[in-house]
């Protein structure tokens, strides 16, 4: 009886599942502050999300204040659009490296990418895709290797896949969260 009820369960949370939108991708382009100007992932061509987007409550509150995309050590880690590196270098023994993005207003709006190896300097403007250094192989706050990616204006964090428009959201093939 108990395992009948399991399965029947089990069945629903699957089918539910079928039906909704994919659970890293229902958070997103909901921030109408944040437009749109992203032309690349920041690694592969349709990384995994291996958690997503959890605005804290409250600002010293517990949350993800970005998404982590799974990347294997050593991947090319991109601009996902067209700004400029306002940091890049070490914070509390982690790689990390931030690039304003053009035209995005004032405070511009600051995307972080950790733990990542450097290849660009402080204060190089760099183009949409353009590789800004390579995911280091520990570091990440994730089990597997990953790419934590942030958005920010000013101190207010943001969802970074708000930056990313539909076609590049949706760009399969997709490999969702396991349901378990
Ligand atoms: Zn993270």
């Amino acid at each position: 009886m108990r395992v009948c009820a399991r399965l029947i369960l089990l069945l629903v949370v699957t089918v539910t599942a079928l039906l909704s939108p994919p659970p890293s991708l229902s958070a997103t382009g909901t921030d109408a502050t944040v437009p749109a100007v992203g032309r690349a992932w920041p690694v592969g061509l349709r990384p995994p999300v291996l958690r997503g987007w959890e605005p804290p409550a409250t600002v010293y509150g517990p949350g993800h204040r970005g998404v982590d995309l799974a990347a294997a050590p050593g991947t090319p880690v991109r601009a996902v659009a067209a700004g400029r590196i306002s940091f890049a270098g070490r914070v509390a023994g982690k790689g990390v490296v931030s690039v304003d993005l053009k035209g995005t207003g004032d405070p511009p709006l600051r995307t972080t990418y950790e733990p990542v190896t450097a290849s660009v300097e402080e204060g190089e403007e760099v183009a949409p895709g353009e590789v800004i250094g390579t995911v280091d192989a520990t570091g990440s706050h994730c089990t597997a290797t990953c790419v934590h990616w942030g958005l920010r204006r000013g101190e207010t964090y943001l969802n970074p896949l708000s930056l990313l428009p539909p076609w590049l959201l949706q760009r399969g093939p997709s490999r969702l969260l396991p349901l378990a």
